[in-house]
């Protein structure tokens, strides 16, 4: 029940949901979806906002946003080791490894500073 409780309360999205409304479609009491609501919130998913409502002080769970960026297959344009000539001998440990790889190094660095770049306009 927690995790379709969690489902719901990210589709409400920023405006959130009035818990007494998830109980309702979660058929369940106060109690329990109290508890769940601790627990959701325990974990860092959602967070709970005091709010009047019908002239009671009642709570809106809000999910907390976890955004994760997608690794795209384009962020590995570039990488040198697809075309490395060295790549079958490469590996950590040996004379040839990714630690101390400059053309790797270099490429990390660049993709790095590309991605700083897109971050601060
Ligand atoms: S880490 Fe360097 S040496 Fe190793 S496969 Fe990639 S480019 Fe080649």
């Amino acid at each position: 029940m927690e995790e379709e409780a969690y489902e719901l309360i990210k589709r409400a999205g920023e405006k959130g949901i009035l818990q007494s409304e998830l109980w309702k479609i979660l058929k369940t009491n106060s109690r329990e979806g109290s508890r769940i609501a601790a627990r959701l919130e325990k974990k860092g998913q959602i967070r709970r906002e005091k709010v009047l409502y019908k002239g009671r002080w009642t709570y809106k769970l809000i999910p907390i946003k976890t955004e994760t960026k997608e690794v795209q297959w384009t962020t590995l344009n570039g990488c040198p080791c697809f075309t490395c000539p060295n790549i079958r001998e490469c590996k950590l440990g040996s004379a040839i490894t990714p630690a101390n790889c400059k053309e790797l190094t270099n490429w990390i660095l660049k993709l790095i500073k590309k991605n700083s770049n897109e971050i601060n306009q």
